[in-house]
C-alpha cells in the first residue's frame, strides 16, 4: 500500500479533509447520542415515576383495607398505557398483594425481572419507609419505578411498575439513523468541496510543472507564468519568472559568446560553419544558388609590425565593420581567422556574389582608418568568390574553392576579387 507521503497532493487533500470531517462527525455523533440518551432516559423514568405516584395514591385505600379486588381493578386500568408490562403491589412485609401483567408482559424474562423486583422491594422497604418519594432503575430492556404507598404518613407497602424501553430505543434508533444520514451527506458535500479545493491548490502547481517540462524539452526560456491568485502562488510565480529571466539572459550571453568573435563582434568561425551548412543544405534542397566570399587583409603583418598590435586590432575592427555594413541584410559576415573574413550569401548567384565582394573590397580600399596610435591608415583586401547550386551538402569543396581563388587574388597582385572554379 502507498504511504501517505507518496500520494499526490490531490489525494492527500481529499484524504485529509475526509479524515478530519469523519473524525469531527464521529465525535459530535457520540456526544449528541450520549446527551440524547441521558435526556430521554431521564424523561422516560420521570414519566414512569409520575404514573407510579398517581397510581400509588389511588391504591392507598385498597391496600389499607386489604381490598385486593379494588387493587386488581385499579392496577388493570394501567392497561391503557401499552408500554407498561407489569405492576405489583407489595405489602409492608414485602409480600405480593396484587399483580397486573399485560399480555406482552407474560414472558419468562419478565417473570425473572419481577422476582428480582420483589426482592428489591423487600430490600428497599426500610428506605421507602422514609421520606424517599420513589426509586427508579433501568436495564437494557426494562425500566421500573417503585413508589411507597402511604397511609397516615406511614409506608404500608409499595407499588412497582415495569415498563419496556421500546419508546426510548425507537427514539435512539431514529436519532442514529438521522445522524448517519447527516454524516453521509456531510461527507459527500466535503468530498465535492475537496475536489474544488484541490483544484485551487494543485492547478497552479501543475501549471508551473507543465511550464518547467516545456522549458526542459524545448530549451525555450522566453516563457513566463501568470496567475490570477493573489497568494503564495503569486510569490512563487514571480520568483520563478525572475529566475527564468535570469537564465534567459545568461543563455543569451552564453550563445552570444559561443557564436561571436570577441574582437570584431562578427560571427565566429564555428557559427559561420554551422550557418553555412544550413544554407548549403537548403540551397541544395531548393536548387538555389549559394555564394560565398573569403577575404584576407593584404600585408596585414606590416600593419602590426609598423604600428603595433593594437593598431592592427583597430584595423581589423574597421574592416569587419565595413564588410558587415556593405553586406545584404540576409548575408552572414564572419571572422574565420586572424585577418580572414568569410561572407555567406544566401540565394546568390556568381555575379551577385562577385558584385557584393567587389563592393566590399572597394569600401575597404576607400576607408581611412583613424585611431591607430595617432596614425591614419588605409588597407586593402583580397577576396576569392564562388557561387553555384550545390550538388552535395558538403561544404568542404566550396571552402577549398574560395581559398584557392583567394590565393589566386593574392598572387595576382592583391586588392582584387578572384572567381573560383570547382576543380
Ligand atoms: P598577405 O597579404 O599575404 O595576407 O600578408 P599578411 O601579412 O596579411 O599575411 P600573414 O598571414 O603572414 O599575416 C597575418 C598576420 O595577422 C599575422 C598575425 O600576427 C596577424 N594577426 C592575426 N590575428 C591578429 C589579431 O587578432 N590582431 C592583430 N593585431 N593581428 C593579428
Ligand atoms: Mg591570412
Ligand atoms: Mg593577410
Amino acid at each position: 500500500m502507498k504511504k501517505f507521503r507518496d500520494l499526490s497532493i490531490r489525494v492527500k487533500l481529499i484524504v485529509l479533509l475526509g479524515a478530519s470531517a469523519a473524525m469531527a462527525l464521529s465525535i459530535s455523533a457520540v456526544i449528541s447520542l450520549s446527551l440524547t440518551f441521558l435526556t430521554q432516559r431521564a424523561q422516560s423514568l420521570r414519566h414512569l415515576q409520575q404514573i407510579s405516584d398517581i397510581a400509588s395514591e389511588n391504591l392507598t385505600a385498597a391496600l389499607a383495607f386489604n381490598d385486593s379486588a379494588s387493587a386488581a381493578r385499579l392496577l388493570g386500568s394501567l392497561r391503557a398505557n401499552p408500554n407498561i408490562l407489569a405492576a405489583v403491589i407489595f405489602d409492608d412485609a414485602g409480600q405480593e398483594f396484587s399483580t397486573y401483567l399485560s399480555p406482552a408482559g407474560e414472558s419468562a424474562a419478565l417473570t425473572a425481572q419481577l422476582t428480582n423486583l420483589a426482592q428489591k422491594a423487600k430490600a428497599d422497604r426500610t428506605e421507602l419507609a422514609g421520606p424517599r418519594q420513589g426509586l427508579e432503575s433501568m436495564n437494557f430492556d426494562y425500566m421500573s419505578a417503585i413508589t411507597p404507598i402511604r397511609f397516615d404518613g406511614r409506608a404500608i407497602g409499595s407499588l412497582t411498575i415495569v415498563s419496556d424501553n421500546r419508546e426510548l430505543k425507537e427514539k435512539l434508533a431514529y436519532f442514529v439513523v438521522m445522524q448517519t444520514l447527516i454524516s453521509i451527506a456531510t461527507l459527500v458535500i466535503i468530498f465535492f468541496i475537496s475536489i474544488r479545493l484541490q483544484r485551487v491548490f494543485t492547478a497552479p502547481i501543475f501549471h508551473i510543472i507543465n511550464v518547467i517540462r516545456g522549458i526542459s524539452q524545448t530549451k525555450n526560456y522566453s516563457v513566463s507564468v501568470d496567475t490570477i491568485q493573489n497568494d503564495e502562488f503569486k510569490t512563487l510565480y514571480l520568483h520563478f519568472n525572475d529566475m527564468i529571466a535570469e537564465i534567459r539572459e545568461r543563455d543569451g550571453q552564453l550563445s552570444r559568446l559561443a557564436t561571436t568573435d570577441a574582437l570584431t563582434g562578427l560571427a565566429n568561425r564555428r557559427h559561420a560553419m554551422e550557418v553555412m551548412q544550413t544554407m548549403v543544405t537548403r540551397a541544395c534542397r531548393k536548387s538555389e544558388s549559394f555564394g560565398l566570399a573569403m577575404f584576407d587583409v593584404d600585408h596585414f603583418k606590416r600593419v602590426n609590425d609598423q604600428f603595433g598590435h593594437p593598431a592592427g586590432d583597430v584595423v581589423l575592427k574597421e574592416v569587419a565593420s565595413i564588410l558587415a555594413h556593405t553586406a545584404r541584410e540576409y548575408d552572414l559576415v564572419a571572422r574565420v581567422g586572424g585577418e580572414e573574413f568569410l561572407v555567406l550569401c544566401d540565394n546568390s548567384d556568381l555575379e551577385t556574389t562577385r558584385r557584393i565582394a567587389e563592393r566590399m573590397r572597394l569600401e575597404v580600399e576607400r576607408a581611412v582608418i583613424q585611431g591607430c596610435g595617432g596614425h591614419t591608415l588605409t588597407v586593402t583586401v583580397s577576396a576569392g568568390v564562388f557561387a553555384s547550386v550545390p550538388s552535395t551538402e558538403n561544404t568542404e569543396a566550396l571552402l577549398n574553392t574560395v581559398d584557392a581563388a583567394l590565393y589566386h587574388a593574392k598572387n595576382g597582385g592583391r586588392n582584387r576579387v578572384s572567381i573560383g572554379e570547382i576543380t
